[in-house]
This record gives structure tokens, sequence and C-alpha cells, in this order.
């Protein structure tokens, strides 16, 4: 089911307009309050405007992106900025109206995925990293995948083997992690300057944000037997996010499907 991105983009406005009411409340409280410093409030209330408006503002840029396909470099960091102080919110309020946190979380992550697709990013297959998580190995396989994936005997019982040869195929890097810590090591010491992640809402959404000065575009997994278990991927996604990021040298011509894709919309990369 295609997971409309106006959810997030929701409850990030209604988090936005629940914390300039709280803050509205509370300053009424102060200000009646025979001890309060008008000096205090005063600055208080100027540095709250601040962030409110440079939060606006990158929710702004945010929506405009979206709406426009079109990439704002001078808001990133607000936009980020939005994102970090207000998904806490936003998931609340989610639960408040009765949404899932998985769903708003996956909300999240086709906004960001359009997000990275509108920075037309293009990155030499070196540069590329496919970042995929342990569960998607079989549980009765007994090799140590995460220590080196050469460990793998692509015996096909398992993803593992068709998203090596996607790897071979681009000649990107492929690595398996058990977790966000060892995620983010395996980021930084291969020079990624574009990651391809699969895992869960959860994971992708975290891993989304902690790896913000670099692209990244998230697949969900498929939890057939539950979560963390002998999960699956759609390798026709994966190729595809790996294709959007690859870079033709001294080449103007687009990958066949880059322009369908660039456009975004039709395509569940998520
Ligand atoms: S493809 Fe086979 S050997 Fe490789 S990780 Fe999966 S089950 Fe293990």
């Amino acid at each position: 089911m295609l997971i409309k991105k106006r959810l997030f983009i929701g409850f990030m406005l209604v988090s936005l307009f629940s914390v300039v009411l709280l803050a509205m409340l509370g300053w009424y409280v102060v200000n009646n309050s025979e001890y309060a410093s008008q000096i205090l409030i005063g600055l208080l209330g100027s540095g709250f405007l601040v962030v409110v408006g440079l939060i606006a503002v990158g929710l702004a840029g945010m929506i405009f992106s979206l709406w426009r396909e079109k990439a704002i470099p001078a808001v990133y960091r607000w936009t980020r900025m939005a994102i970090n102080m207000l998904f806490p919110l936003a998931l609340v309020n989610a639960r408040i109206f009765g949404i899932s946190p998985d769903r708003l979380r996956s909300s999240f992550i086709e906004v960001s995925n359009q997000l990275v697709i509108t920075r037309h990013v293009k990155v030499a297959p070196g540069k590329v990293l496919v970042l995929v998580p342990h569960c998607l190995q079989r549980t009765a396989c007994r090799h140590k995948i995460t220590l080196d994936i050469n460990n793998c005997t692509n015996c096909g019982r398992c993803p593992v083997t068709g998203l090596r040869k996607l790897a071979d195929r681009y000649r990107v890097k492929m690595a398996v992690v058990s977790g966000g810590t060892l995620a983010r090591k395996v980021v930084k010491e291969s020079n990624a300057q574009a990651v391809v992640a699969v895992a869960c809402e959860r994971d992708l959404t975290s891993g989304i944000q902690d790896m913000a000065g670099v692209p990244v575009l998230g697949i969900l997994n498929d939890r057939p037997e539950g979560p963390c278990c002998n999960t699956l991927v759609n390798m026709d996604r994966v190729e595809r996010a790996i294709r959007y990021f690859l870079y033709r040298e001294n080449s103007d011509q687009e990958f066949p499907g880059e322009k369908a894709f660039s456009r975004g919309r039709r395509l569940e990369v998520y």
C-alpha cells in the first residue's frame, strides 16, 4: 500500500501547532506570575520565536521541495532540525489519533526518499553502499556474514545471494549489519557518499536521521515470519535505488527508467 507523504507532513504541522499552543499557555502562566522577570520572559520568548521560525522555514522548504520536485539546499539544515525536533512529538500525536508509529515512519521514509530524489545525487559506483540487515539471512545459516559478506556461499536460500549479485553487477559496496551502531561504523569506514538502506520502519527512520550528511534511499523489508526473522526485500526496488545513485562519466544519457525514478511518484522505493 502506498503510504501517503501527507501523513508525515500533516503530523509535523500538527506538532508545530502543538508546540506553539503549549508555549503560549506557558507564556500566559509565567507572565501572570508575580515572581516573573520581564527580561527573562522577553529573552525566552524571543529565543522560542527564532527556533519556531526556523522550524517553520524548514517545514515550508520541505513541502515546497516535494511539491515542486526541486531541491532547496538553503533549507536542508532547517528541515533536518524540524524533523529532529518535531518527529518525536509527531509520533505521540499520531498515537493520539490512532495512527501506528510504523505507519508514520513509513510516511517519513517516503518523504525522505523523495527529498533525496529531488537532489539528483550521482556518485561513482565505489561510493555507493548497500546496507542490509542481518535478519535477511536465513536463521539456520551458520556463515558469519556480518564479519565478511564473502563468507556467504551464495546458496540461494535467502535474499543475500540476490543482493550480492546486484552489488557485483553494479560494482557497488555492500554490507550486512546487525544494528544501528555497526551501520554507522560501516558508513563511516566505507566513505560512502550514497546509501541504499534496507531495514524495518524503526531502524530506517533512525538510520536516515543519523546519517544526515549522506543521502539515503530507504527500502522497507518484508516480514512474512514476523520481525527480525528470515525477512525479505524487493530486489527490484533495491536495483532501482542503486541505479538512481550511479553516475556515468562522460555521458549525458540517463539509465533507462531513471527519468521515471526521478519523477518519483509512481515508483515505490520505500
Ligand atoms: S545465501 Fe545461503 S550462505 Fe548466504 S547468507 Fe543466505 S543462507 Fe547463508
